[in-house]
């Protein structure tokens, strides 16, 4: 091995770890989850006390630092079906009712 493959095989070991490293802080354990509605910010509320969110169109809780959309009367269901989220920068997207929680 010459001492540039040493160098480039670092290099790329590095840069690896660094992706890796950002992958895994992005998919950090989120503090709070925001409420959005009609892409305003209404609300915010930390992960580590359970409650219930109710909203005009949607219902969400907050259970065991996850959270999740229990009822909409959308009709496509997507945001109840989209289950759990406790991971930052993950999401509910409720469209019809423009309502949008992410975990922060
Ligand atoms: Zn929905």
């Amino acid at each position: 091995m010459k001492k540039g493959d040493i160098i480039l095989c670092a290099a790329v070991c590095i840069v690896a770890a660094i992706f890796a490293l950002i992958f895994f802080a992005l998919k950090k354990d989120g503090k709070t989850v925001l409420v959005k509605i009609d892409n305003k910010i209404v609300d915010e509320y930390p992960l580590d006390t359970d409650r219930k969110i109710v909203l005009e169109h949607n219902t969400a809780v907050i259970e065991n630092s996850k959270v999740q959309m229990i009822e909409s009367d959308c009709k496509n269901q997507i945001c109840v079906n989209t289950g759990k989220i406790s991971k930052r920068g993950e999401c509910i997207v409720c469209l019809p009712n423009k309502v949008i929680l992410e975990i922060r």
